[in-house]
């Protein structure tokens, strides 16, 4: 049985993670840039462990160097996240690897990337909107220009802000200098945690950040008391099985604590996080989640109405999107 049809709706990916190893390869190719050591033999990316991945994810970024190769690559990630049924997805940006976290520049590649979600609405149906991102293991002070171009960009194709990268880097409250300007500003905040950093980090974020929605948040788990106050006060989890799996965040599949925290009433949503480096598509995540907790269409149908409700997108966009999932009569 497979999903591959059904209508998707995801909220975690980043943007460069989504790049498909051949797209990277050719863009190395034409710039005369080395970068064959990121890849196995089987022409897929090759990493260790979290933080070497981190590593082969920036090598990865290096042959990004131009608004003009944004554009090429949104158009290769949206035309094949749609053929996996994806209606609406949400990806991380990062002024780091757009510019070096120069406004000016900045403004160049969100209009680069924005033209090509425009295109590729109309040719595949699927929408994108991007959420700025600071890095977190580049430290709190390279995040505060990553807010300020979030700042200014918001509104559009832009919007919300949030910080991605290595989460055992600090304490959430270092950073909430760029989360308090991104608030002020009237943008919708998330943040990795929960991935690595446990019950702890989640409860932290929640505390010091104050996000809506925090990114893979499974570690909370651990702590029935913070599922409690989760599920109370209703923020989301970006839930990415099939990268905790892989990375070994979890020990397999059916030890994902996904069907749990809903359970337990807390608003999951499903996403690929960086689908060709954890080998996975929304199409697997879907089939796994059948095969595993025996999720089936009225569940992935509530999945979709949560993460809908939950996506940082203007209501406008969100009722067009709304359309989408309902099925053809
Ligand atoms: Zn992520």
């Amino acid at each position: 049985m497979t999903f591959k049809s059904t209508p998707k709706i995801e909220l975690h990916t980043h943007l460069e993670g989504c790049a498909p190893p051949a797209f990277i390869k050719q863009q190395a190719h034409e710039k005369r840039l080395d970068i064959s050591g990121i890849f196995n033999a089987d022409g897929g990316y090759a990493f260790r462990d979290f933080d070497h991945f981190l590593k082969i994810y920036e090598t990865a970024c290096t042959v990004l160097q131009s608004p003009e190769d944004f554009y090429r690559l949104t158009s290769a990630v949206l035309a094949e996240t749609a053929s996996h049924g994806v209606i609406y997805m949400e990806t991380f940006v990062s002024p780091d690897f757009c510019g070096g976290g120069d406004l000016a520049a900045w403004k160049d590649y969100v209009a680069a990337m924005e033209t090509a979600a425009t295109e590729a609405e109309a040719k595949f149906g699927i929408t994108l909107k991007g959420i700025v991102t600071g890095i977190r293991h580049f430290g709190p002070e390279a995040c505060k220009p990553a807010a300020k171009c979030a700042v200014e960009t918001f509104g559009g194709f832009i919007t919300g802000y949030g910080m991605a990268g290595g989460e055992l880097v600090g304490r959430p409250r270092d950073y909430s200098y760029s989360f308090d300007m991104a608030r002020e500003a009237g943008m919708p905040l998330t943040c990795h945690a929960g991935e690595w950093g446990g019950a702890d980090m989640v409860k932290d974020t929640i505390r010091d950040l104050d996000v809506v929605r925090i990114g893979h948040g499974i570690g909370a788990i651990s702590d029935p008391d913070l599922v409690s106050e989760i599920a109370e006060k209703g923020i989301v989890l970006e839930v990415c099985p099939g990268s905790n799996v892989v990375l070994n965040a979890v020990k397999g599949w059916g030890a994902h604590p996904i069907a749990k925290l809903r359970d337990a009433g807390v608003k999951v949503t499903v996403s690929t996080d960086d689908p060709p480096f954890f080998h996975t598509t929304m199409t697997a995540e879907y089939d796994m989640l059948h095969r595993t907790f025996g999720w089936d269409d009225a569940d992935f149908k509530a999945l979709n109405e949560t993460a809908l409700a939950a996506a940082f997108c203007d209501e406008e966009t969100r009722a067009r999107v709304a359309k989408r999932l309902e099925p053809a009569q």
